[in-house]
């Protein structure tokens, strides 16, 4: 399952993310506060996320990290010899 990171800190809470996320699982955080005064964006349902990345490209703040499994078993490949 693809997982997917917000740096909070990081985050000025601009809604970017919140609005392209096509499966509306990115929201900003009601009860959290980071340093900056901003609502930091949090997941409200990870078991959605389908890893498309849309949330790490259009995030101008490079707050949000997604990780996709490649090859679905956990298996790392290694394009050399
Ligand atoms: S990777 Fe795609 S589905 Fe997952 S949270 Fe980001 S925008 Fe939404
Ligand atoms: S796009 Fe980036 S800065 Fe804007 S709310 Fe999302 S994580 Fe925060």
């Amino acid at each position: 399952m693809p997982q997917v990171f917000f740096e909070n800190e990081r985050c000025k809470g601009c809604e970017l993310c919140v609005t392209v996320c096509p499966k509306k699982i990115i929201a900003l955080s009601a009860g959290e506060i980071n340093s900056f005064g901003f609502h930091p964006a949090v997941l409200t349902d990870g078991t959605k996320c389908t890893g498309c990345g849309f949330c790490f490209l259009v995030c101008p703040d490079l707050a949000v990290t997604v990780v996709r499994e490649e090859g679905g078993n956990g298996e790392s490949t290694d394009e050399g010899e």
